[in-house]
């Protein structure tokens, strides 16, 4: 198999997802097993199902279509385009929902589809991503939606930490229950789904504070097997389900400083360095148009990684113990990103481990 190469190790993937749905089981949560890091690869899929998601959950149509034969109720998660509405009825029997004329679109590719399509409705509790922010739209678009034939409302949900950074705690909670309660009120609706955020909003199972949330849409706790709002590790996970191995090109003794005036790198950035004399240095085949440098760890740990260009890694073996030469492979260890644009790229081969 060709380098650079992302080694997927599903034994591992399942162990954790087993563990996050055993956590989230303890406070009556059941868990969407997000796919679009791995870019909702149906083997790497299955490991979810089998680990024990609920349903699974991807943002782009292509993943979905990837996913049709899997037998699992599966969520949209990015707002639907309606240009797109014939294919969420289709693919997806679920998804996050926040403007009327695309519920509309979407009830009537479903009436054509004779298909009833399920809606969860995003509030916005402060992140500023998606999301209904004005309580008054919100009613109106519940009586609205209530009107159409073939959509059912199922629930509603939120999704913090990504735009606006927002850390999810009691208070967003308290406010999904004032939502549900209303609804609840005004409408006489009952609602099944209580999708309360994505990995970020883990940390509050552990605290016993979910309140009405029944629903986590997981992707990083399950893949990396970390709670990103204080990066803690979950209990009995593994953190590199996602290797990446790649190839040496060139080794050479050079010094760490560059040599001339010092303009923009090749991303457009004045570059800065750290002069730490002349250094073992070895230039990797893979690159940020494949990969984060800011997410990958290498296993040898006495390894550095200098930095690199769109197709080249470079990195400092000077301390490492072992002698390095062209034509050796270095392995590391990603984190989110790293995967996400691993799994994107095209240049990088796919090895699934059993
Ligand atoms: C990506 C996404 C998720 C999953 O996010 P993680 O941080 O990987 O858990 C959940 N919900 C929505 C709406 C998303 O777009």
């Amino acid at each position: 198999m060709s380098y650079p190469k992302i080694i997927v190790d599903l034994k591992k993937l399942q162990k954790n997802v087993e563990s996050v749905v055993k956590h989230c089981e303890t406070e009556g949560i059941f868990v969407t097993g997000v796919t679009k890091v791995f870019c909702g690869y149906p083997e790497i899929a299955q490991a979810y199902i089998d680990g024990g998601v609920k349903y699974l959950g991807d943002s782009r149509m292509e993943n979905l279509k990837k996913m049709k034969d899997l037998d699992i109720e599966k969520y949209m998660l990015r707002l639907p385009m309606i240009s797109e509405a014939k294919d969420i009825v289709e693919y997806a029997d679920i998804s996050l929902n926040s403007e009327l004329a695309t519920i509309k679109a979407i009830n009537n590719a479903a009436i054509e589809a004779g298909k009833t399509h399920k809606i969860i409705f995003m509030m916005d509790l402060g992140d500023l991503r998606e999301g209904f922010f004005s309580e008054e739209e919100f009613l109106n678009t519940v009586e609205e939606t209530l009107k159409l034939s073939n959509i059912k409302i199922v629930g509603i949900g939120t999704n913090m930490a990504c735009y606006g950074g927002i850390v999810p705690e009691i208070e967003h909670v308290e406010k999904l229950g004032y939502f549900k309660a209303l609804l609840k009120e005004k409408f006489d609706l009952d609602l099944e789904i209580i999708s309360g955020g994505n990995s970020a909003t883990i940390h509050l199972v552990e605290k016993k504070s979910t309140g009405v949330i029944n629903n986590l849409r997981l992707g990083e706790t399950l893949t990396i097997g970390q709670e990103p709002s204080y990066e803690k590790r979950m209990p009995n996970s593994y953190d590199d389900v996602f290797t990446v191995e790649v190839e040496i090109i060139e080794v050479k003794e050079k010094p760490s400083y560059p040599i001339g005036k010092i303009g923009k790198d090749a991303f457009g950035n004045i570059p800065t360095f750290d002069d730490k004399g002349v250094r073992k240095r070895m230039i990797c085949a893979m690159g940020k148009q494949d990969i984060d440098f800011g997410t990958m760890f290498p296993l040898d740990d006495k390894i550095q990684i200098f930095g690199g260009s769109s197709d080249h890694i470079i990195l400092d073996g000077t301390d490492s113990e072992t002698d390095y030469k062209v034509g050796d492979k270095v392995k590391f260890k990603l984190e989110y990103v790293a995967v996400l644009r691993a799994m994107t790229s095209e240049y990088v081969t796919k090895e699934i481990i059993k």
